[in-house]
């Protein structure tokens, strides 16, 4: 019996941009007794169901926009006899789907870290439940991956995980459902023993995929203090305190590591916090900015963020500390006019953010706002025999977009100020101008070029494209960029590199 895990796609990219870490997570996860699990990441070449024997475990995770690719992997593992585990955010919040449509054996709700071996020692047994309960694993639970069972040149950045959950809740966002509300911090040597790891095999480029890389406010530590109890107080600092601590310890590691993540705009009010992401040579950060208004960020729950001048501010600060920002916005807010378009993007070039991403409001399961949309009469709508508020199991071919309804604009001519909102912020002059913003070498130059043009393909053409035509042009674009720009993010490996002496530096901040 084999043990398989599969990422599904219905792109493959040949050369993917960040590794996949749930595969690497359950391969650690899967007792040693089954061997080495094979993995495919359709992102990198398609499932072959001829390699699967009967007898064989497949593990199959997904989120909303794989979970129908997902399904049909499922029912070609069990036709060739496999029993087929289905885990994931989707399969978490649809277990009975996944078992109609993805001929599911069994479904994992929740975190895979410590059920997954149980699934296995079920199986064989003999005594599969119809239904696993992760729950939420703690911090000092989390699995390190296996990042030794990696393919060798197909991926970009190493990915590693320092915290689940996040304390917001924004209405367009599963996160804070799903992870919870209630940050889970892994251990300091735990996350550094992985980026050595990855290091090691040449990877110098690492994502820190956080819910949340910034846990706990100055607001939050000013409002605790207020309180008689200072129990929260002191939970809160000790929040706080770990992440200075990791960030110490990321500063020990060799100097040509560069970080990336994903944090709250709050953070751009805390210098002291912002000193330490530079210090650790977290470069970038993916700032989740949303809207532009103070009425649009209040119809996402979001009014802890800036607008105006002031987001300028904020945005800007993070730049002053060596943190580039990916800023995230989202257009069809219900206060969104045809004019938020450009005043967007014009904010965007004025406070410098480096890399920019413009999504379309979409009502995502598990999420605040999907709960509203399913029960509105134009999500019973059905295409073939499948309503729209089941708008994931609709073939890609003949799925519309689902956008949330908007009073004064369509949803064409949303995605047409979309489109054209990407095409400028991404022309070649602008994306040279901002290079110099950013890096200083003509290599770092042409590669920050080909990473703004790759992400554009990657993103923009393939998720907002109607056109199956473009969409199809776009990923073949993709396939070449990404193996050309995967050669400027490696490193020569370092087989030899060991943990930091730990304790070397501690100083953290007094907090204020
Ligand atoms: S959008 Fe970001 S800040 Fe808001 S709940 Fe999700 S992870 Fe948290």
């Amino acid at each position: 019996m084999r043990v398989h895990l599969v990422n599904p796609s219905d792109v493959s990219f040949g050369t993917a941009v960040i590794t996949p870490r749930w595969l690497y997570v359950l391969a650690a996860a899967t007792p040693a007794s089954y061997g080495a699990p094979a993995i495919v990441d359709e992102t990198l070449e398609p499932f072959d169901p001829n390699s699967v024997e009967p007898g064989d475990v497949v593990g199959i995770g997904i989120h909303t926009a794989n979970a129908l690719r997902g399904y049909e992997v499922g029912r070609l593992a069990r036709e060739r006899r496999a029993t087929v585990v289905f885990g994931g955010i989707h399969a978490t919040l649809y277990p009975d789907e996944a078992r109609e449509h993805g001929a599911a054996s069994t479904v994992v709700r929740g975190d895979g870290d410590i059920i997954w071996s149980s699934v296995l020692t079920d199986h064989a047994a003999g005594t599969l439940q119809p239904l696993y309960n992760g729950g939420r694993v703690e911090g000092e639970a989390f699995v390190a991956a296996r990042w030794d069972l990696l393919p060798p040149g197909k991926y970009m950045w190493g990915s590693v995980q320092t915290i689940r959950g996040c304390p917001k809740h924004c209405s367009f966002c599963s996160v804070w459902r799903t992870d919870g509300q209630k940050p889970r911090q892994r251990g300091v040597d735990d996350v550094v023993r992985e980026v050595v790891a990855l290091r090691r095999k040449g990877f110098r480029f690492i994502l820190l995929s956080d819910d949340n890389f910034y846990p706990v406010t100055l607001a939050d530590l000013a409002a605790a203090k207020r309180r008689a109890d200072k129990s929260q107080l002191e939970r809160l600092e000790a929040i706080r305190a770990e992440r200075f601590e990791l960030m110490a310890e990321l500063a020990q590691l060799p100097d040509d590591l560069v970080f990336y993540t994903q944090i709250t705009m709050e953070a751009g009010e805390d210098p002291a916090f912002l000193d330490a992401m530079r210090n650790a040579r977290i470069r970038g950060a993916l700032v989740g900015i949303e809207s532009v208004t103070p009425e649009g960020l209040k119809s996402v729950y979001k009014d802890f963020n800036h607008s105006g001048d002031a987001l300028v501010t904020r945005l800007q600060a993070f730049g002053q500390h060596g943190v580039h920002v990916l800023g995230s916005f989202i257009f069809g807010l219900p206060t969104d006019r045809p004019d938020t378009f450009g005043a967007t993007a014009a904010l965007a070039q004025r406070a410098g953010v480096s890399f920019a991403q413009f999504v379309m409001l979409q009502p995502f399961p598990g999420t605040v706002d999907f709960a509203k949309w399913e029960k509105e009469p134009a999500a019973a709508e059905q295409v073939g025999s499948t309503p729209l508020s089941r708008y994931w199991l609709i073939p890609s071919s003949s799925r519309p977009k689902i956008y949330a309804p908007h009073p004064a604009m369509t949803a064409d001519e949303i995605r047409r100020l979309t489109q054209a909102t990407w095409d400028d912020f991404y022309r070649l002059d602008r994306i040279w101008k901002r290079s110099l913003g950013c890096v200083k070498s003509l290599r770092s130059r042409v590669a920050f070029v080909l990473i703004s043009k790759l992400y554009r393909q990657m993103y923009a053409n393939t998720g907002i494209a109607t056109d199956s035509a473009r969409v199809a042009r776009s990923a073949r674009r993709a396939r070449v960029l990404a193996k050309l720009v995967r050669r400027l993010f490696v490193a020569k490996p370092m087989p030899d590199l060991q943990m930091p002496a730990r304790g070397l530096i501690r100083d953290r901040p007094a907090v204020t």
